[in-house]
C-alpha cells in the first residue's frame, strides 16, 4: 500500500508516519528528513537547499523529486510507502504519480490530518523550544503555513477528484490521530 500523510507543517505527519512503520513495515518518505540528512552531511546538495529551508520557502519540485524517486525500489521491497512531507505542489503530484505508474503501482490513500492554525502555532512553538529546529521559529514558520497555504493545500482537490482522499483529525491525543488513520486505511488492501 501506498499512502501519502496529507497536512500543514507540524500536523503530525513524522509521528504518526514513524507508528506505521513499526506498525505495518512500510517505509518512511520524508523529503524533510531526507534534505536534514543531505545538510547534516555537508554535501553540495545539502548546501544548495540550506537558506531555502532556513527561510521557509519550498525546495525546486526537481530536486526533491530525485530525491523520491532513489527511494521507490526501497519502499516496494517493505510492500509500501508513507509519503511525509512530499507531494508538497501539483507538480510534485503529477511526477509521484507517473513515476509510481512507471513501475506499476500507485498511490492507494491520501490522508488529511486536519488541524487548526492556532493549534499548528502552540505546538510548534513547543518543538522549537525543545528542539531548536531553525525553520520552527515562530516568523520562519508563518513563512511555512503560508507556503502550505498556497502551494500545498491545492493538492486537496486534486486527490478528492482522483477519491482517494480521506480527512482525520489531527487535534487529539497521538492515540486518537492514530485510531482515525487506522480507520481510514482499513477499507485499503494490505
Ligand atoms: P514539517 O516538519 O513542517 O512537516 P518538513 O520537515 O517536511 O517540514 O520540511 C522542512 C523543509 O524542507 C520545508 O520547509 C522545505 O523547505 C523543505 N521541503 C521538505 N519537503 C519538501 C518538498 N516536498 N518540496 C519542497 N520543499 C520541501
Amino acid at each position: 500500500m501506498n499512502l501519502i500523510l496529507f497536512g500543514p507543517p507540524a500536523a503530525g505527519k513524522g509521528t504518526q508516519a514513524k507508528r506505521l512503520v513499526a506498525e505495518r513495515g512500510m517505509v518512511q518518505l520524508s523529503t524533510g528528513d531526507m534534505l536534514r540528512a543531505a545538510r547534516a552531511s555537508g554535501s553540495e546538495l545539502g548546501q544548495r537547499v540550506a537558506a531555502v529551508m532556513d527561510a521557509g520557502g519550498l525546495v525546486t519540485d526537481e530536486i526533491v523529486i530525485a530525491l523520491i524517486e532513489e527511494r521507490l525500489p526501497e519502499a516496494e521491497a517493505a510492500g509500501g510507502a508513507i509519503f511525509d512531507g512530499f507531494p508538497r505542489t501539483v507538480a510534485q503530484a503529477e511526477a509521484l504519480d507517473a513515476m509510481l505508474a512507471k513501475r506499476g503501482r500507485k498511490i492507494d490513500r491520501v490522508v488529511r490530518l486536519k488541524v487548526d492554525e492556532d493549534g499548528l502555532l502552540a505546538r510548534v512553538a513547543k518543538r522549537f523550544a525543545e528542539e531548536g529546529r531553525p525553520d520552527d521559529n515562530p516568523e520562519t514558520f508563518k513563512v511555512r503555513l503560508a507556503a502550505y497555504n498556497a502551494q500545498t493545500a491545492p493538492l486537496l482537490p486534486y486527490y478528492a477528484a482522483q477519491g482517494k482522499l480521506a480527512e482525520v483529525d489531527g487535534m487529539g491525543t497521538v492515540q486518537e490521530v492514530a485510531a482515525g488513520i487506522d480507520g481510514a486505511l482499513g477499507s485499503v488492501p494490505a
